[in-house]
């Protein structure tokens, strides 16, 4: 069996840095090995993790299979070989078919309510209170996490319209608790600060945007370890989708307020210890492959580089139940031409990518 020589250093974790390793049969050895047929130079990574990156979706809803397949691509060739899709429209299931892409985990159908969010990208509930049956069934379609938009603007209200949460605070938790009954943590997409204690009192797993919380819930928030996904390339379009809603103005405020304060609340969420992801939320109007351009908007919000990285890499795999780079896993790496713990910038310029032991990029 022929070996790849990585000439290292190989980042395992926040503790562990080896010189080098092997690949061995698709897999990571730290013994060497008898015969080296190849070598590449270079610091390795585990495979980056992108935690909202929707595959099978963009911006009119459900796309056809050549499309995704494109967009699983250019999350691959940029180092991104995990995906959780935190919500996809498309039956995905033929990515776990393909060797040359990307590990998938699957969040079902984002569950909303009717005009309670982007048309055909939901999976949209005529009553509040269908959501904990409506939980189970995409538990039973996902890989173990479930997607709710907690928050959406309400244009009935006409000119108040803003933004307000989609599920009765019992709902939540009845819908929480079915989730864990059946071993699925649930993540919920939230811009707005009225939907936050009801989440964070249902016991919910993650937190995408998370843009509307106040400084009491970012303290709940840290208190309770959950994670929020940042999602700095979808915020920074808050400004643009305010200029578009002109009939809306107390929503059009609510959302300049916090485009404006985006990186402040990003560092305000870190300060307070609460664990930041990086999701580019790509596949809706954002582009895939872009993880390199949402860790530099975490530099700029003055997350320091080896925690930008940590959360890029094997911090977020070993949360998501993945392996890291550890004796005998699966290789699924990336090479930089540096040491991306001192300049997170280098995330954009990966030399190497290697899926299943196989250099695909
Ligand atoms: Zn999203």
């Amino acid at each position: 069996m022929t070996a790849l020589h990585l000439r290292g250093p190989v980042v395992v974790d926040d503790e562990h840095v080896a010189p080098q390793a092997w690949v061995v049969g698709g897999r990571i050895t730290f013994d060497r090995p008898a015969r080296v047929a190849a070598s590449i130079d270079g610091w390795v990574l585990p495979g980056l993790v992108d935690v909202h990156c929707h595959i099978g979706l963009g911006p009119h809803g459900e796309v056809d299979r050549a499309t995704a397949q494109s967009q699983a691509v250019a999350d691959r060739d940029a180092g991104v070989l995990l995906i959780r899709d935190a919500g996809s429209p498309a039956d995905t299931r033929w990515v776990d078919e393909r060797d040359d892409l990307p590990r998938l985990i699957r969040a079902g159908r984002h569950l909303a309510r009717p005009k309670r969010y982007l048309r055909h990208y939901g999976r949209e509930l005529p009553e509040a209170a269908d959501l904990p049956a409506a939980v189970a069934q995409e538990a039973a379609r996902g890989d173990g996490w479930v997607k709710l938009v907690a928050d959406w603007i309400d244009r009935d209200l006409g000119a108040a319209g803003d933004l307000r949460p989609l599920w009765p605070d019992d709902v939540l938790a009845d819908a929480v608790r079915v989730a864990h009954g059946l071993g699925a943590r649930v993540t919920a997409h939230t811009f707005a600060t009225e939907p936050l204690d009801g989440l964070l009192d249902a016991g919910i797993d993650c937190l995408e945007h998370a843009t509307g919380a106040d400084p009491g819930q970012i303290d709940r928030i840290a208190a309770a370890g959950v994670p929020v996904t940042a999602t700095l390339l979808q915020v920074a379009q808050f400004g643009a989708i305010a200029d578009r809603a002109d009939r809306f103005p107390v929503y059009a405020a609510r959302m300049r307020w916090m485009h404006e304060r985006r990186y402040t609340q990003v560092r305000d969420l870190f300060d307070a210890g609460v664990p930041l992801l990086l999701g580019t939320d790509a596949g809706g109007t954002i582009a895939h492959g872009r993880i390199a351009d949402e860790a530099a908007e975490l530099l700029v919000a003055g997350i320091p580089d080896p925690e930008v990285v940590a959360a890029a890499s094997w911090r977020t795999r070993a949360w998501l139940g993945a392996p890291g780079l550890g004796e005998g896993a699966p290789a699924d790496l990336v090479v930089y031409p540096g040491d991306p713990r001192r300049d997170a910038r280098l995330l954009a310029d990966p030399r190497a990518v290697l899926l299943r032991g196989e250099r695909v990029a």
